[in-house]
């Protein structure tokens, strides 16, 4: 019983799908990649999730094929937490996997402007505003 009561810890967790699902509601196209929510146990919860239980994007993320797995937690979750991290719109920011991702990227499309530079002088104007629009992320508090 003291082992449950161990597990039993209050959480909010980050889920990170193996690929961006695009979820049509209407005439609306919305592009899901992450799920963040909060739960007093959470390897429970993500039997639940893996059963089709307890959040509706999951199980759509799992009738889809994609894979998923839990990128990040936060220790002391609560819905105020979770609410506050989903304020901010921009659940890649606080994801590993994706900043990972996006350094990568970056440090590819870094390499392509240098070599655009050496040969192209006279390709005046061809420079292009990177795809990263993204700010760094603020650590959890
Ligand atoms: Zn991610």
């Amino acid at each position: 019983m003291t082992e449950d009561q161990e597990r039993r810890k209050p959480v909010c967790y980050l889920v990170c799908f193996a690929e961006p699902y695009t979820a049509r509601t209407g005439q609306q196209k919305k592009q899901a990649r992450h799920y963040l929510g909060w739960t007093v146990n959470l390897d429970k919860r993500i039997q639940l999730h893996r059963a089709n239980q307890g959040a509706r994007l999951l199980a759509v993320i799992n009738a889809a094929g994609i894979g998923w797995d839990v990128v990040r937690i936060w220790d002391n979750g609560s819905r105020a937490l979770e609410l506050k991290l989903k304020s901010r719109h921009r659940h890649a920011a606080l994801c590993p996997i994706c900043q990972e991702r996006r350094q990568q990227e970056r440090q590819r499309y870094q390499g392509e402007q240098q070599h655009a530079q050496e040969d192209s002088i006279m390709k005046e104007g061809s420079a292009k505003a990177g795809p990263f629009a993204f700010g760094t992320p603020e650590p959890p508090r």
